[in-house]
């Protein structure tokens, strides 16, 4: 994950590192540091904690303009300053910073201390400057050295470096990380996205997989395997990617607030008011397809599990592989044809990517659903559908999966040509506004929970797939251990754990399971749990805890899941948590 910068010919070089890592900090928040070349030496300056910790010991000016910055998520070596990046080679002539994770570190690291090297840091990303820095002594060319590097290296990479005292050229390299060039006048940019660079570049250039070179105030080269490689600019909405806070205390209660928005946009960009504006290419790919794969890992795999119920209901096959596994244990189907569905909201996910590229090897057609125009699975699907929420900064994801579901809700509607689902979409948004009104009294359910140690979510049928995600959300920013299942497996196990007190959170929303769940709320209150309703109006029953208006039954998880992030968000607040950025998690996997 981490989060790169980088800046040539920078008039105001501290402030564009300083907030371009303020911006990626949602990518790894345990350290952070820049180096920049002032005076013709290289300075470096590196913190353990957050960005602010940096910007304070970088009280006084800086009179550079070039210079590089990081913010980390340790994978190799513990946050401690000797594992900052940046990290310097051995005889000093480099200086970078690193996102991804260099699986053959240790026999790179035994043979270069064999001839000599030694090594500041337990991290992979030393190797990195080391390998590159043992190439330069023989070759004494640096685009040379990187290309060789890059043969020797296995591993996903991303780096930003400086060479000795060269003030001109800051050089790169891209392997499965992210890492992305932003066109300024008479500056150019690096980062791992085009966040920190929405305001000063005025086009991109996206870097495919071993492609390595360098930028210069005016100048772009990229290379693969030392053949120059030509390049395509790409531009990015602003407007999506704008990062005020607007007032709220933190992004992940402005981003529940937004969904409703986030609905309406994704109906103007999938819909002309008379028919549907998805690919039709990719729309009889789905007609053809005899089964429908999805991958993806956690928030988007419970998405995409509404995906499947929603293909089913069109009577397309289907299936939902968390990614990771389906790296290792690849399936397809032997007959008929396939077509898999990536959903990731980064569309950098390490684990999706991997699955990615055997399905390509295979000749599948893929879709991938994200919300990063010029991602890695963006660029590398046959198709690919842009969610349109909005760059999304809490690390718990809320709107995005709301996106996705919605999304997929159109998709399987187009395929089967039926635009009354557009209204129905469209007339949720009054119960999401609900919702939203609703949240003081979620937020007296979540301080009434703050102490617990554990909690279980309920639900049968789509209600299940949204317990799984409300379960999710609960543990990622409250920290209290929590699962879902489904109603009837409560007997099957779990109701052994459910003791006095127990908060277990229960949903209906479906009048065909109303009797069911029901039936287990009395297992869960007759060993003294306390149950907590959230139920639509026509499933209500005296005692309820909330109470939402009637909505078309497939549609129900957008708004339940918004009672579920609100449940998070305050359970999290009356812990005094860190919201946005709970520990050990960072927002973009990047790393397997
Ligand atoms: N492997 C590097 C480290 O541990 C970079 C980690 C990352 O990309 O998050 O420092």
């Amino acid at each position: 994950m981490c989060g790169i910068v980088g800046a040539v010919n920078c008039k105001n070089l501290k402030s564009f590192l300083l907030k371009g890592l303020k911006s990626l900090d949602y990518r790894g928040y345990d350290s952070a540091g820049v180096a920049y070349i002032e005076n013709d030496v290289i300075n470096m300056h590196r913190v353990v904690g957050r960005v602010e910790l940096l910007e304070n010991e970088l009280s006084g000016p800086i009179n550079s303009r070039i210079g590089i910055g990081h913010t980390r998520w340790a994978t190799h070596g513990e946050p401690l300053i000797k594992n900052c990046h940046p990290q310097k080679s051995f005889h000093e002539t480099f200086t970078l910073v690193h996102n991804g994770v260099i699986e053959n570190y240790l026999e790179l690291k035994r043979d270069l201390i064999k001839k000599g090297y030694a090594f500041t840091s337990d991290t992979d990303t030393e190797v990195i400057a080391n390998v590159i820095d043992k190439e330069y002594e023989n070759t004494h060319d640096v685009l040379l050295s990187i290309n060789n590097a890059l043969k020797i290296i296995d591993g996903s990479l991303a780096i930003a470096m400086i060479f000795k005292n060269d003030k001109e050229h800051l050089y790169f390299a891209k392997r499965k990380s992210p890492l992305l060039i932003g066109i300024g006048t008479d500056t150019n940019y690096l980062a791992s996205d085009a966040l920190p660079m929405i305001k000063v570049a005025h086009k991109f250039i996206d870097l495919s997989d071993d492609q390595y070179g360098y930028i210069s105030k005016d100048d772009v080269k990229i290379f693969k395997d030392q053949k120059e490689c030509a390049y395509k600019y790409t531009t990015r909405n602003a407007e999506l990617l704008n990062i005020d806070l607007n007032g709220y205390p933190h992004y992940m209660l402005k981003e529940i607030e937004e969904i409703p928005a986030c609905m309406s946009r994704l109906i103007d960009n999938y819909y002309d008011g008379k028919e549907f504006k998805f690919s039709k290419e990719m729309l009889k790919a789905f007609k053809d397809a005899d089964t429908i794969s999805f991958i993806a890992c956690g928030t988007s795999y419970h998405a995409s599990l509404i995906g499947k119920y929603y293909f089913e209901k069109i009577n397309k096959r289907a299936n939902v592989y968390i990614a990771s596994e389906w790296a290792y244990f690849p399936k397809f189907e032997s007959k008929g044809k396939e077509v898999f569905v990536m959903v990731s909201q980064s569309g950098e996910t390490a684990d999706v990517i991997s699955c990615m590229k055997l399905i390509k090897k295979h000749g599948n057609d893929t879709l991938t659903i994200t919300n990063t125009k010029g991602s890695t699975l963006e660029r590398d699907a046959t198709y690919s559908c842009l969610l349109y929420a909005g760059v999304e900064i809490a690390v718990a994801s809320t709107k995005a999966y709301n996106a996705q579901v919605a999304l997929l809700y159109l998709l399987t509607n187009a395929i089967v040509e039926n635009t009354s689902s557009i209204g129905l979409l469209k007339n949720n948004n009054i119960v999401l506004k609900q919702v939203i009104s609703m949240k003081k009294d979620i937020k007296k359910i979540a301080n009434k929970i703050k102490d617990s140690s554990h909690a279980f979510f309920l639900g049968r049928g789509l209600d299940y797939y949204v317990a799984l995600e409300g379960s999710l959300k609960l543990k990622e920013i409250t920290y209290i251990h929590s699962e879902a299942f489904p109603g009837g497996e409560l007997k099957h196990g779990p109701l052994a754990l459910v003791e006095k007190g127990t908060p277990v959170f229960g949903f209906i929303t479906n009048k065909c399971i109303e009797a069911a769940i029901r039936g287990n709320f009395s297992e869960v209150k007759a060993r003294k749990g306390t149950v907590y309703s959230f139920v639509t109006k026509e499933n209500a029953k005296k005692g309820d805890d909330i109470v939402i208006d009637d909505l078309d039954v497939d549609l129900a998880p957008l708004a339940i899941v918004m009672i579920a992030q609100y449940l998070a968000y305050y359970t999290a607040l009356a812990r005094n948590n860190d919201i946005d950025k709970p520990r050990n998690l960072a927002k973009s996997v990047t790393v397997e």
